[in-house]
């Protein structure tokens, strides 16, 4: 029986130009606009244990990721770093850079901008304030306007339908190449309209941006723990500019998706590391899936990204409105239960259909925690153990591998 609607969506279409897309909410999936959430304790967990960057955090498990890629992979990722680092220098800087016009009071900054955004490509573009409760400790200082432009640029959909895979690598880094080089041109454009502009790039996170893009309407938290956008779900790579430009802040909106996802589970039950659960809680003042960090990355250092989570996701492969209109008409999930959507392979491993999973040893959990540093220690430590002494060739090359981080501090490249 077809359900009731509660209301309706309306978006602009997918690509500039695009008529306006309608996405209607079935009434049994409405709960709030954006996320849950307990403001209050957003405020308090950002104060008392304010959120940082993997890189600085967790820099033992990204070090170590460089010895499990395979070649291929180490080398694209090496090609992605060098090609990025310009792109990094030039948004780290870009909030200095003096405005190139008097601004014009009466000009609409808001359209401008939005326009100027979706003709680069950035199929998901909105504006919110900038919620600092949100910023790494380690940025907290580097950001320096109040408005948030949320931009969102697609990755090619079929390369991210061979997830995981080197292929869909290139696509997922190679969109973040491409968004952060339009920022730069975007920025621009804002200075020209005699505003600064900051461009947060999206190789050099400043901070948690979901929470930025779900304020400003652009979609909504999946149990993936990743942003669903209106036309491409998951497949979008997301990015800021923050601004001092006059412009009017957009709404959280309800999509339907906290609820459908708890209908949905696709990701869930197809995750290969079962790092996904299945019950929402509240974490730092927001209710959402949580994703355990220790089984999801060495599957994901491992195979590719993995992402095995954005794949099957049925707003990531068909789009939101075909599949809450198909859910409305049928009170099914799009694509739940069929291999085109929870099909996957993992490379060594093999196919895994619907209710296939693969399975892994307990070994192949284990990798280092904490700071590069700390992992470093206990490596010379283990050598130490294992040798009965340290002869003096390995306590010089530890001390200066240990002098070589310290000079180079807190790396600014992001995953
Ligand atoms: S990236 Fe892979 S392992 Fe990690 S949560 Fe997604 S599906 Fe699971
Ligand atoms: S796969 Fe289903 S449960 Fe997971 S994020 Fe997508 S819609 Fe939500």
């Amino acid at each position: 029986m077809t359900k009731t609607v509660n209301h309706v969506v309306k978006r602009p279409g997918r690509r500039h130009g695009d008529p306006q897309t309608a996405i209607p909410v079935a009434e049994e999936l409405v709960t709030v606009p954006g996320s849950p959430v307990i403001d209050g304790d957003v405020s308090y967990y950002s104060r008392e244990d304010p959120i940082e960057s993997q890189t600085v955090e967790k820099s033992a498990d990204r070090e170590w990721g460089w010895t499990v890629y395979i070649k291929e992979v180490y080398d694209y990722r090496k090609k992605h770093d060098e090609v990025s680092e310009p792109l990094i220098e030039a948004a780290w800087v870009s909030g200095d850079i003096k405005p190139t016009a008097e601004p014009d009071p009466e000009h609409d900054v808001t359209t401008d901008i939005r326009d100027k955004a979706r003709e680069l490509g950035f199929g998901e573009v909105g504006y919110t304030r900038y919620d600092r409760r949100y910023t790494y400790a380690s940025k907290k200082s580097w950001v320096k306007f109040n408005h948030a432009i949320c931009l969102a640029l697609e990755q090619d959909y079929s390369q991210t339908q061979s997830i995981p895979s080197l292929e869909a690598e290139f696509a997922h880094f190679g969109t973040y190449e491409i968004a952060g080089a339009l920022a730069l041109d975007l920025a621009e454009h804002i200075r020209s309209l005699g505003y600064h502009a900051q461009v947060h790039s999206p190789n050099d996170n400043s901070g948690a941006f979901i929470p930025l893009f779900v304020e400003a309407g652009l979609g909504q938290l999946g149990a993936n723990g990743q942003l669903l956008s209106p036309h491409f779900g998951s497949r979008a790579r997301l990015m800021l500019i923050t601004t001092d430009a006059p412009v009017v802040h957009d709404e959280p909106v309800d999509y339907g998706i906290n609820k459908f996802c708890e209908e949905c589970q696709v990701c869930v039950v197809r995750c290969p590391a079962r790092a996904l659960l299945r019950e929402k809680v509240w974490y730092r003042g927001v209710k959402k899936n949580k994703l355990v960090y220790d089984r999801c990355r060495p599957v994901m250092v491992t195979y590719e990204g993995c992402a095995v989570c954005m794949k099957v996701c049925p707003i990531q492969r068909y789009g939101m409105k075909p599949v809450m209109e198909h859910y409305i008409e049928t009170s099914e999930i799009l694509g739940k239960g069929t291999p085109n959507l929870e099909g996957y392979e993992l490379r060594g491993k093999g196919y895994f259909g619907p209710g296939e999973l693969p399975h892994f040893k307990g070994k192949d959990f284990e990798f280092p925690h904490g700071t590069k540093e700390e992992w470093l220690f206990e490596e010379f430590k283990k050598k130490v153990e294992e040798n009965g002494g340290t002869p003096n060739a390995e306590a010089v090359e530890f001390a200066n591998e240990l002098s070589r981080m310290v000079k180079a501090g807190v790396s600014r490249t992001d995953e």
